[in-house]
């Protein structure tokens, strides 16, 4: 497997749900519920849990008028298609309810993730780009002791267009003063890897649950990694 060798670079910048956060169990969980209670009989999770990790997220950050305003346009998802509007809201509502609830009770790091960090930490700067709030992403931090390992944490909040806008990565690449040929980026949705590409970074994509690795590999990034183990492995530390 193709190995990253940390001399050439001088910053890395990740991804936090899916990459460092394992929120996957939680929104599983929530997707079954969500199937049972409503009856959704021709949905396969597995096709749609990228769909639903990214209307979770724009649910989680808008402010309610907004999301108001939005829903009709947020809810043309496909897991949702060809059921009312209302009924829609209402599945909605309950999956983003059922999901904080089981991440509160069972959300954890990816085994091993921490250790990679307090390593790469010791070698290149490290930065945060979630398109969630960056106030999340300092409490998951916080809550697991990682927060003294990044320097820079940007979240939907810091940039005015959210991944797959490269944005947030040229943003930090900026006040690192670093070109992006010296720079990573760790995400494990399309989104990541489109933001990824379009900075020039060099892409590693984790397909730790959310996105299928088949759609992953349609968008190109320059590593594709199965899990956490992996992408420990490919770094020479
Ligand atoms: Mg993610």
């Amino acid at each position: 497997m193709e190995k990253i060798y940390l001399e050439k670079y001088k910053g890395i910048i990740f991804d936090l749900d899916g990459v460092i956060y394992d929120i996957t169990e939680a929104i599983k969980k929530a997707v079954d519920d969500g199937i049972e209670k409503y009856q959704l009989e021709n949905v396969n999770r597995d096709d749609v849990m990228e769909e639903i990790a990214h209307l979770i997220e724009e649910i989680q950050n808008y402010p309610v008028p907004k999301i108001l305003l939005n829903s009709f346009e947020l809810l043309q998802v496909k897991f949702l298609e060809g059921i009312s509007f209302f009924k829609k809201l209402r599945v909605a509502i309950f999956l983003f309810n059922q999901f904080n609830k089981y991440k509160e009770e069972e959300s954890t790091i990816f085994k091993g993730v921490d250790d990679l960090i307090s390593k790469l930490a010791k070698n290149v700067k490290l930065a945060i780009l979630t398109n969630n709030k960056s106030q999340y992403a300092e409490e998951v931090l916080e809550k697991f002791n990682l927060i003294k390992y990044f320097n820079t944490i940007i979240g939907f909040n810091d940039v005015s267009e959210v991944k797959p806008n490269p944005e947030g990565i040229l943003k930090i690449l900026s006040k690192w003063k670093i070109k992006p040929s010296e720079a990573i980026f760790i995400g494990d949705m399309t989104t990541d890897v489109d933001a990824g590409k379009a900075a020039n970074v060099k892409m590693i994509c984790v397909a730790s649950g959310l996105a299928q690795k088949e759609t992953l590999k349609k968008h190109q990034p320059d590593i594709l990694v199965e899990d956490t183990k992996q992408l420990i492995q490919l770094f020479n530390i």
